[in-house]
């Protein structure tokens, strides 16, 4: 009798939705700043993750969507939304949170994400704090397109808050040597200042808020500055009341083109990151009026 030849057994796979996430472990961590935590994340999702994402890594604002377990859950990645959707309540299923790729590091085999501290409240921000070597971190390829102006002739004028610095940081270090253009920064203070490579001609202005609205300097900041004569390359990101206020002056007043225009909000003021994205539908999350 002949014996046909069984199926070789197969590891348990995680289901088709679980597997688009890369799964990293974190390998370290790095604090910054009194309100920035850097999280170096390795492990063996770090080349299907570069390989996904090879082309939007070129971009200085290449970004993740990180799926967290909320604080005290046992959930551990990776997740398989579907099914868990039909076995816990929707206020304990993972949340998503959008974070920048402050840099790869090929030769360790890492990448870097900093993660703005902004208290007890929120997922993201206490769960950086809390990572330890080991921990796992669920994360959807990259996305991004946004680079620096390539011509010395154009500059730039980069404005952010805390939560953009990581991607201003991967602007500023990415510029061609004679690129030239404005960086304003705002933090709460000066211990949140860090030491930034940048090319000469680019100034880099920290600006400290204390107890101010954020974005409160960095619209100051920018009003005060003169309308530019010739074409300028933008990057303007962060809390969304700024957002809109900055819109008004380099859209409304300054006549920039919308192409040289890189503006959206990042988070919002007592939002959520699920509320804040929800936003962007209704009138109150537009940055343009149409
Ligand atoms: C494309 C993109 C890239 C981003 N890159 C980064 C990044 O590299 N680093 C980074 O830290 N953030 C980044 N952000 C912003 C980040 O996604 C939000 O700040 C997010 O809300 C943080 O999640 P959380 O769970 O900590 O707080 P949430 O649960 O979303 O919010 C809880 C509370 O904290 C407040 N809050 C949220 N963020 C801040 C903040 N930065 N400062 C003060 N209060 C805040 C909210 O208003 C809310 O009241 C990015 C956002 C986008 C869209």
């Amino acid at each position: 009798m002949t014996t046909l030849p069984t199926e070789p057994a197969r590891p348990e796979r995680a289901p088709r939705a679980a597997r688009s996430q890369h799964v990293f472990v974190v390998d370290r961590t790095e604090r910054l700043s009194p309100h920035l935590m850097r999280v170096h994340l390795g492990g063996e999702a770090v080349d299907g993750f570069l390989e996904a994402g090879a082309e939007q890594l070129e971009a200085t604002d290449a970004y993740v969507k990180l799926l967290l377990p909320r604080p005290g859950s046992s959930l551990v990645p990776p997740f398989d939304l579907d099914a868990l959707r039909t076995r816990v309540a929707a206020d304990e299923l993972p949340v998503r949170r959008t974070y920048t790729i402050r840099s790869v590091d090929r030769a360790a085999r890492t990448i870097a994400i900093d993660f703005v501290v902004h208290g007890d409240v929120g997922v993201a921000g206490p769960w950086a704090l809390a990572a330890r070597p080991g921990d796992l971190l669920a994360t959807s390829s990259p996305g991004g397109l946004w680079r620096p102006s390539a011509d010395p002739a154009v500059p730039d004028l980069l404005l952010g808050d805390d939560s953009a610095l990581p991607a201003i940081a991967a602007a500023l270090e990415r510029m061609p040597a004679g690129a030239t253009g404005l960086a304003l920064v705002e933090v709460e203070g000066p211990a949140d200042e860090l030491a930034l490579e940048h090319p000469e001609g680019v100034e880099l202005r920290w600006l400290h808020r204390g107890d101010a609205v954020p974005g409160t300097l960095l619209l100051e900041a920018l009003r005060a500055l003169d309308v530019p004569t010739g074409p300028v390359v933008v990057f303007a990101h962060g809390e969304r009341g700024m957002v809109k206020e900055a819109r008004v002056v380099l859209h409304d007043t300054w006549r920039l083109d919308r192409a040289s225009l890189s503006i959206s909000a990042y988070w919002a003021l007592g939002r959520e990151e699920d509320r804040f994205q929800a936003e962007k539908r209704e009138p109150v999350g537009a940055i343009f009026a149409d």
